[in-house]
């Protein structure tokens, strides 16, 4: 029985060494661009799952967060809802409880980890927000706008303003000093080619989802934020994907400037062909930064675990091949790391 327990630790682990405390962020981080031309700080406060805070000096955005974490098993054979009361605990926990700068909540698809909490901290938390998400996501959320009673054009489709790898595209103002540019991406199976809830909606839903099945993802779409100056100029570009893509899907057009940050998703790394070897190559980032890689299943804590059945270990080992061994060019945070983009 050991045995059998030994084999089958090490088909899950394989040969990547351990992770050690060492290697996840958990204090603030400061990341220096090594930029030319000065640029205004942003920070990133990484809230768990998709959800980060990006803050320029004049505008707040945030990439969709989820902390009403249902277990693994409600998940996958109940009910689920937002719970009011896990979201401010969990914007406790992550140390953010001042969401009402914040102007956009941005989100790839419409799986349940990433837009379920969306329209309670849309009415309560960051009531000034428009929610920015692909046509699935928009048809998803209509029954909970009309509950919630929020303003209809507080909700925005992306999906027909997306990029690709050829060109294209439109770029979304979102502050004087931030804008976006919706990347079409595409989300990978979950696990051994299967892909759960994968369906787009091509009518407005009539009322609120119920089981996590309901939260059907759609086309989904990565982000490039481009940080402006008082001139218009571009002086950071920040990718964003809150989905594993395999490549070209997920790309940034070619001939795009190299990227200061990209988030990049470990959470079923595996199931997308050459990721995250293909699109470091296309965004050439300065600096990776890894979210959507902790246990959602359970309640957002500063010290999690790893998301069930993505291998971290063997992502990083494969992370830290692609950037030849330069320990200053990645961070793994803890959920509540703000980091600093100098
Ligand atoms: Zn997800």
């Amino acid at each position: 029985m050991k045995g059998a327990a030994l084999v089958l630790a090490l088909l899950v682990t394989g040969c990547a060494p351990a992770l050690t405390a060492a290697d996840f962020a958990r204090g603030p981080v400061r990341l220096d661009t090594g930029a030319a031309v000065p640029a205004p700080p942003v920070t990133m406060t990484y809230l768990g799952v998709g959800g980060w805070l990006i803050e320029t000096p004049a505008t707040a955005v945030l990439t969709a967060p989820l902390f009403s974490n249902p277990s693994i098993w409600r998940t996958g054979l109940l009910e689920i809802e937002a719970d009011t009361v896990a979201i401010a605990e969990g914007l406790r926990t992550v140390g953010v409880t001042e969401l009402s700068r914040v102007v956009a909540i941005v989100s790839g698809h419409a799986h349940y980890d990433h837009l379920m909490d969306v329209p309670w901290v849309a009415a309560r938390q960051a009531a000034r927000a428009r929610v920015l998400t692909n046509t699935t996501g928009v048809r998803t959320l209509a029954p909970a706008w009309s509950r919630l009673d929020l303003d209809p054009d507080r909700l925005v489709d992306l999906s027909s303003l997306a990029a690709d790898v050829e060109g294209g595209g439109t770029r979304v103002p979102l502050g004087p000093d931030l804008r976006v540019l919706p990347v079409r991406s595409r989300h990978p199976p979950h696990f051994g080619g299967l892909e759960l809830y994968d369906a787009s909606r091509e009518a407005p839903l009539e009322r609120e989802p119920r089981s996590a099945s309901e939260w059907v993802g759609g086309d989904a779409l990565s982000f490039l934020f481009e940080v402006l100056d008082s001139s218009g100029s571009v002086v950071r570009r920040i990718y964003v994907q809150d989905a594993v893509s395999e490549g070209p899907y997920g790309f940034v057009p070619e001939g795009t400037d190299s990227v200061d940050v990209a988030v990049l998703v470990p959470a079923s790394f595996e199931e997308a062909r050459w990721h995250p070897e293909a699109v470091m190559e296309n965004l050439r980032p300065r600096h990776v930064v890894l979210g959507h890689w902790e246990d959602f299943f359970e309640p957002v804590s500063v010290d999690p675990d790893p998301v069930p059945g993505t291998n971290l270990a063997r992502f990083v080992e494969r992370l830290r091949r692609a950037l030849e061994g330069d320990e200053s060019r990645w961070t793994l945070p803890v959920p509540g790391t703000r980091i600093e983009i100098r």
